[in-house]
Formats: C-alpha cells, sequence, structure tokens
C-alpha cells in the first residue's frame, strides 16, 4: 500500500502495474495511471484502518484498508479517500480494486502560507523540526 503511493508520488507508474492483481493486470495502462496522476503532487497518505481476512484456502486472502491519499493540484489542496482490497498472490499483496468515498478540495494554498505537507506526520517532504516549516512556496509548490 505505502510502497503503491510512493510510486505514485515518484511517478515510477510500471511498479503500479506490477502491483496489481493478476487478474487486473492486463486491464491497466501506463499511460492510464500517468493521464490520472497528471498535474498531481501527492504529498501524503493516511491509513484509517485496514483488516486482514485469512481464509483456509490461499485463493481467498483479502486485505481491506481505507485510506486517504493528499495531493495538491493547481494550488489546492485533494483529499481522495478510498477503501481498496488486495489479494495475497505469490507472498505479495496485490491491489484488486478500491471504491473512493471522498474525492474533495480541502483548501486553496497561498504562496506564503506555511506549506501543508507540514500537518501530516506521514509527508515524506516534512522538515525535520517544526520551528523550520517551509512556506508552501518553497516546498510543494515550488
Ligand atoms: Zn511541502
Amino acid at each position: 500500500m505505502k510502497s503503491r503511493f510512493s510510486a505514485y508520488a515518484y511517478g515510477h507508474y510500471q511498479y503500479i502495474i506490477d502491483t496489481y492483481a493478476h487478474e487486473k493486470k492486463s486491464t491497466i495502462l501506463v499511460e492510464d495511471i500517468e493521464h490520472s496522476s497528471e498535474g498531481c503532487h501527492w504529498i501524503a497518505l493516511v491509513i484509517h484502518h485496514s483488516k486482514k481476512i485469512l481464509t483456509t484456502t490461499a485463493v481467498n486472502h483479502n486485505y481491506f484498508v481505507e485510506f486517504s491519499a493528499f495531493y495538491i493540484i493547481n494550488n489546492t489542496l485533494c483529499e481522495m479517500r478510498e477503501k481498496s482490497s488486495f489479494v495475497l498472490e505469490q507472498g505479495q499483496w496485490r491491489y484488486l480494486d478500491g471504491i473512493i468515498i471522498k474525492h474533495d478540495e480541502l483548501s486553496k494554498l497561498s504562496r506564503n502560507q506555511i506549506c501543508p505537507c507540514n500537518h501530516y506526520p506521514t509527508a515524506w517532504t516534512l522538515s525535520k523540526s517544526p520551528t523550520k516549516a517551509k512556506k508552501y512556496k518553497h516546498c510543494c509548490g515550488k
């Protein structure tokens, strides 16, 4: 889950494809993912809850994750909240599908405000010291 999010953030779209469940893989194109992610600056992933359902027949192992992905597009902070399901294939959890349960614009960003990535403990652009919190224009808005 986290590695897939990092792959979105860094534009490693082939990895996104590689971690799709077998039955979905053939229907997804790198270009589609690239297109859906165009102009997005992904800043943080927040996992709300997750639940593993292991069955005696390895075929039906399922992993459900509800998460929010925060990103900036056109100087607007957005949240996409999704419930995803993963299946276990060859010892790896692969993405099967997801339902988007919320997709909102949270706020317009001004260049001189503290960068919103500072509000998310999981953001990897986060300054090490809170007193050094960068302004948006010097951080994700660059
Ligand atoms: Zn930032």
